[in-house]
């Protein structure tokens, strides 16, 4: 068996190992932590079997190390943080499926009982916490091979591990995804994707949620078009996002062709993946967030899975508005409007949650084209107030979103809509500094109007309101208090209205 050096420096191993010891029961480090302790990325959490219980170790070790921990009596496992890690405890378990339900009927196993019930060789890997060998491989099925040779595999028969629990079928996708570098990329055995192919009807017996879960940690990686084509290839995504596989394909009708959309989504998807990965890496991402009423400003410092959401959505829209035309040949007129509202059935369908963040995405869908479309007419003060004021807090997103969209296999092309687009980002950043119109609020508000004249909440307020806001965005006047009220006060006596004595 080979010791690794290195990989079990960490205090809680001895512990854990101590413990173990005095209870009489082996206990390993097991999954995940083992994986990529081998690819050099450091893990942060920690997973331990225990031939035995391994609720009665956790509390056990919680006591030594002064911890809080959490049990849950219902899995048997336990739960406890060790200086920021967690560490997770189970007993090591042997499983059988019935044929309904990816739960299964749970015995108490051995450790190799507990190997075999993984989901990948690469995940079936264990380090001994045993004294006699302490930090000893137990890999019975040849999980080192694997990670060596970029291979996800299942321990046992494809047909059996994937029936069994479907979810398996996409996290091989998943950590295919993952786990890929570019000099170095990962790939399902091809017996195991041709069973994902065969099985994917056991999908069904899925919650949404689980299936949206695992999409969510695909779409975070480095280049998550490598999941998307794998679920395309294997048939998933049909049966996860059916809208999706409607952008592949392309007509040509008179010699016009159209972009493959499917294709240039995906591409899009990495080039934000891309873009997002060296804007963290030089600490120029901005998010805000409220607190106590007021705005906070903050470094982003992980993925925004949102946009990944918004460039895997942003021509969803395409296939619905799809016309050919004699002269300009095939157009997708608004295409950005009906694919923002294709938005909430896709979220429904996955459970995702309906609240901001999918606001978020059927903004940027939205306005998708608009920055794009500045460049191509000429960049006036007005037409970037304005889109300052759609985007508000979105606008570097909806920016880097803009910027990947940007793909053609003509590179002068490219380069001409890229500097282009440099103008665009010079000129709002020159409006924003002079405007400040990104976090807009009018100046007059409906209470002052109220007062000033001594009317009731009515239609006049808003017309009031929006006739402000406009001339504001148009450039007519600054976006300041002094001017905004000299022209509430012109317009609202064209409309009749006369100010109290007291709002004189
Ligand atoms: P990540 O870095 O994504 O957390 P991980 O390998 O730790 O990777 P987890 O989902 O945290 O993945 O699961 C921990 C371990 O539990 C896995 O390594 C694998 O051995 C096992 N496992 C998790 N889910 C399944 C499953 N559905 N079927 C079989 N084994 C599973
Ligand atoms: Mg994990």
């Amino acid at each position: 068996m080979t010791v690794i050096q290195g990989f079990l420096d960490n205090k809680i191993f001895h512990i854990i190992s101590d413990i173990a010891e005095s209870k009489g029961v082996r206990a390993f480090v097991i999954g995940g932590y083992v994986r990529d302790c081998f690819l050099g990325r450091p893990g942060k959490d920690i997973d331990v079997v225990v031939e035995g219980s391994g609720i009665e170790i956790a509390e056990a070790v919680a006591e030594v190390v002064r911890s809080h921990v959490s049990v849950f009596r219902n899995f048997g496992t336990a739960m406890l943080r060790y200086r920021g890690v967690e560490v997770e405890f189970v007993g090591a378990r042997k499983e059988s499926y019935r044929r309904d339900s990816r739960k299964p009927i749970v015995e108490n196993g051995s450790l190799e009982d507990d190997q075999r019930r993984r989901d990948f060789t690469i995940n079936a890997m264990a380090f001994s916490l045993q004294k006699e060998d302490f930090g000893a491989l137990v890999d019975p099925f040849g999980g080192i091979r694997d990670l060596d040779a970029g291979i996800i595999r299942t321990p046992l028969d494809p047909d059996t591990t994937y029936s069994d629990d479907p979810l398996r079928m996409i996290r091989a996708i998943r950590f295919a995804t993952k786990l890929s570098s570019s000099d170095r990329p990962f790939r399902i055995v091809p017996e195991s994707l041709e069973s994902i192919r065969l099985n994917r009807g056991r999908l069904e017996i899925l919650s949404r949620e689980r299936i949206a879960e695992e999409l969510n940690k695909m779409l975070v990686c480095d280049r998550p078009s490598i999941g998307f084509r794998l679920m395309d290839e294997t048939g998933l995504l049909e049966l996860i996002l059916p809208q999706l596989c409607r952008l592949k394909g392309t007509e040509n009708v008179e010699g016009h062709g159209h972009k493959e959309n499917f294709s240039h989504t995906l591409e899009v998807l990495d080039n934000v993946a891309a873009a997002e990965a060296e804007a963290i890496a030089a600490g120029t991402l901005k998010d805000y967030e409220f607190e106590d009423g007021e705005e906070k400003e903050k470094i982003r410092t992980e993925p925004n899975l949102w946009l990944r959401w918004a460039a895997l959505l942003h021509d969803i829209g395409k296939p619905a508005t799809k016309r050919f035309d004699k002269d300009a040949g095939w157009t997708f007129h608004g295409h950005e409007v009906v694919g923002a509202r294709m938005i909430p059935k896709i979220f429904k369908s996955l459970k995702m949650p309906l609240n901001e963040k999918m606001k978020y995405v059927e903004k940027l869908v939205l306005l998708h084209l608009r920055p794009i479309a500045l460049v191509t007419e000429e960049v006036t003060d007005s037409a970037v107030r304005r889109l300052l004021f759609d985007a508000g807090n979105d606008i570097d997103d909806l920016m880097l979103l803009c910027n990947a969209d940007i793909t053609s296999k003509n590179p002068r092309k490219v380069e001409r809509l890229r500097q282009n687009f440099e103008l665009v980002r010079r000129k709002l950043s020159e409006v924003e500094a002079k405007d400040a119109i990104r976090n807009f609020k009018n100046p007059v508000t409906g209470e002052y109007i109220m007062e000033v004249y001594g009317i009731p909440p009515c239609r006049q307020i808003g017309e009031l309101k929006e006739y402000i806001k406009n001339a504001i965005l148009d450039g007519v006047i600054g976006n300041n208090f002094e001017e905004a009220d000299r022209l509430m006060r012109e317009k609202a006596s064209r409309m009749g209205l006369v100010p109290l004595p007291s709002g004189q």
